[in-house]
């Protein structure tokens, strides 16, 4: 069957009955005997698949759907047959959020389902989970809720109940086909002709292996941190290699999730005793539910030291006594890294990386993840642009002009976050560099002169000294030692030197400074700050390549339908390529808006016109703008609401922006041009021309 008849076939999918039971919720992907793929030629458009993304992961799947919405036809290779129930990330940002907000209420349903925030806003640090609180930190500050530079907030969901929200919505936007395909690994991929990449996918099929061709016109590379596309293309990663190398360990107790939730209720608990060391990570306190990473010292230690029953040991000598309900899940080893891919986009912009595949950092902020999910969203109107025809393959360059320095930026505040969450230990004498060195030593030093069993007795000898320095005997305000440590642990949590949760200075204020967009002469700065790690605020900004700041707007019209106050956010659509003009209600702007839309016509993409009223505008009658813009329809007359002691300065006045000035928005919510005061006199040309640029057309 040639492609043509393949995508027809998997039309067919959803209403199949599937054969292969995996999980109830991707049963509507299978069902593969129904096609079989085989090496064809293009007959035509129809047989080049637009879409071909690797990696059904959080990444994956995020640009699937925004790929859908946006109207592109794509497919999903996975190569597990089983989605992985191990929780792994948890931390989902503002940014991420906000883009999940915009996904057909997918942020609700996490906040729905998500812990109450006050079962997980402190990181506790203790001798043990029953034992000594050495410190705690709330992460959760009032403007967390307020919901003034953001209409959402950050949420703790674990990544496998992600997944499943996930996949659900895919196949929600999936009726025409089915577009995820499970159990097919991608092997190889033949990039020697230019206008299309071949894919070659390889399944179990009863017991033999069966491999098949897909051609695509863009292929991504969602594929995790060990990246077979990547490799296939010879990209290389730069950066810190295996930072650390870590056991987590998947438990559920409800004895102990009880205990927590009425005595300490946290995220994260930094357990420091003289029998074991280690992170617990609470997914779900109400539902027993944990993560205990702990560091593994391989060729000393093996998988084997991590087996159940070693585990449960673990757990309770990390809980401070036994627990009779411990299931342990699943115990998986992973190193941490901190490297970029040196290229995000190659093979003449047919090839494209996103999520892990493209960068893999220290979880430490919970940055990679929402990275990921946030390389998808400026990703996916590029690619929409493209294989719709109105952009060459060049605008997909942008993605990696802009994500890189994104990337860089993040992993540079991961590896801070990672050293700041070992001051901790650190202050009470269990510097975690001394025992990395120690084990360098013993692996690849003296050590190697010694049997294995030998050095496994050194290694557990030197540390079991270390962590006697966490002892009551030591560690206490009698001891001038111990007081000493403890007043710079005070010092290190009052200070908020240790590891941070939340960076909305980075996380809704990462800027991109070139790309698909226009730098202004207007003083916007031509540099991005390096991430601190310890600036909290976000400063809205307006200048290009910034988030839109986001305010409360109500519309200015009498339809009952606009009776709702909306984000400045909710003007972009997710299911169009939609830019947003906005402006003020002035004659010049009003000229510039009309010459928006005629050029926008011209290069075949849709515009919207947002005018901003002074806040105490009355809701007046219909279409305040109607006869300055007419015969264009696709406008809207809003008012700033002002909240209560929040906007002292108005929402205009605070993007700096004058009473003619106008800012022109992405489909990805990010600026792409503004002009402060004063637009050009000759409108057509100067809109004709920012639309060409932000198009990749020039
Ligand atoms: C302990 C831990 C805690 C973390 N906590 C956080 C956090 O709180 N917040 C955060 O933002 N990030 C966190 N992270 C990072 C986060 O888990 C990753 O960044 C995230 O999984 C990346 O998603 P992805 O979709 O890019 O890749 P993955 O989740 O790795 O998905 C890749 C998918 O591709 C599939 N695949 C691979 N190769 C092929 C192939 N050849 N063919 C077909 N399919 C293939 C894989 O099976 C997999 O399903 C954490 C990571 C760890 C280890």
């Amino acid at each position: 069957m040639a492609i043509s008849g393949f995508m027809k076939g998997l039309s067919c999918f959803h209403r199949a009955k599937p054969r292969t039971k995996i999980h109830p919720l991707y049963c509507f992907a299978r069902r593969s005997r129904e096609f079989s793929i085989s090496s064809s030629s293009i007959a035509d458009d129809d047989a080049v698949l637009p879409v071909l993304i690797v990696g059904a992961g959080p990444v994956g799947l995020v640009l699937s759907i925004l790929l859908k919405k946006l109207g592109v036809r794509c497919s999903v290779l996975e190569r597990r047959t089983e989605f992985s129930s191990h929780p792994q990330a948890h931390f989902i940002n503002n940014r991420s959020m906000e883009i999940f907000r915009k996904l057909d209420g997918l942020a609700e349903e996490i906040e729905k389902s998500q812990p109450a925030v006050d079962l997980w806003r402190k990181f506790i640090y203790c001798t043990s989970l029953t034992g000594r609180i050495l410190g705690s930190v709330d992460h959760m500050q009032p403007q967390d809720f307020e919901k003034v530079v953001s209409p959402t907030s950050v949420a703790h969901f674990s990544q496998y109940k992600l997944n499943q929200l996930l996949l659900k919505k895919l196949q929600s936007l999936s009726l025409l086909g089915n577009e995820l395909l499970i159990g097919h690994e991608c092997v190889a991929i033949d990039n020697t002709i230019d206008e299309y990449v071949t894919v070659t996918t390889s399944q179990i099929k009863d017991g033999n292996k069966k491999e098949e061709k897909i051609q695509c016109r863009v292929l991504v590379g969602a594929d995790g941190a060990g990246s077979r596309i990547r490799s296939l293309v010879g990209i290389e990663l730069s950066g810190e290699k295996d930072l650390q190398k870590l056991v987590s360990i998947h438990f559920r107790s409800r004895d102990l999730g009880d205990y927590l939730l009425k005595e300490r209720p946290g995220m994260l608990f930094f357990i420091f005793n003289t029998e074991a060391i280690g992170v617990l990570v609470a997914h779900d306190v109400k539902d027993g539910e944990f993560v205990l990473q702990m560091p593994f010292y391989p060729p000393q230690q093996n998988l084997d030291d991590f087996n159940s029953e070693n585990c449960k040991k673990l757990i309770f000598k990390l809980a401070g006594q036994e627990l009779s309900d411990v299931e342990v899940i699943d115990i998986k080893p992973w190193v941490m890294h901190a490297e970029v891919a040196e290229k995000f986009v190659c093979c003449n912009n047919r090839v494209i990386l996103v999520g892990d595949a493209a960068h893999r950092f220290p979880p430490a902020g919970g940055f990679g993840m929402n990275t990921g999910i946030q390389d998808a969203h400026n990703l996916a109107w590029k690619i929409a642009a493209f294989v719709k025809g109105i952009s060459p393959s060049s605008i997909l360059k942008t993605y990696e002009t802009e994500r890189r320095p994104t990337a860089l930026i993040n992993t540079e505040l991961s590896v801070k976050n990672f050293r700041a969450a070992m001051a901790v230990p650190a202050a009470i004498g269990l510097n975690p560099t001394v025992a990395n060195s120690v084990h360098q030593v013993i692996s690849a030093g003296f050590g190697t002169l010694f049997p294995s069993a030998l050095q496994k007795v050194m290694l557990d000898g030197i540390f079991s000294i270390g962590r006697a320095q966490t002892s009551e005997f030591l560690l206490n305000e009698n001891n001038p030692v111990g007081s000493s440590r403890l007043s710079k642990l005070r010092r290190i949590f009052e200070e908020g030197k240790s590891l941070q949760l939340q960076f909305p200075a980075e996380d809704l204020g990462f800027r991109y400074l070139e790309g698909a967009l226009i730098s202004d002469g207007n003083g916007a700065s031509t540099t991005v700050e390096p991430p601190s790690g310890r600036r909290r605020e976000y400063v809205p900004s307006a200048d290009p390549g910034s988030r839109l700041p986001h305010t409360y707007i109500r519309p200015l019209s009498n339809s009952p339908t606009n009776k709702v106050t909306l984000s400045t956010h909710d003007l972009i659509p997710m299911d169009k390529l939609e830019f947003l003009l906005i402006i003020g209600p002035h004659n010049e702007s009003y000229q510039l808006a009309r010459a928006a839309f005629s050029a926008a016509e011209e290069f075949g993409v849709s515009v919207k016109v947002c005018i901003v009223w002074p806040a105490d505008t009355n809701v007046g009658t219909e279409g305040k703008s109607e006869s300055p813009l007419s015969p264009w329809t696709n406008f809207i007359d809003v008012a700033e609401v002002k909240k209560l002691g929040t906007n002292l300065v108005s929402w205009w006045d605070m993007c700096e922006m004058s009473d003619d000035g106008a800012i022109l928005v992405r489909p990805d919510e990010h600026i792409a041009w503004r002009v402060k005061s004063g637009v050009d006199e000759d409108t057509i040309s100067e809109m004709r021309s920012i639309f060409s640029a932000v198009l990749s057309l020039q």
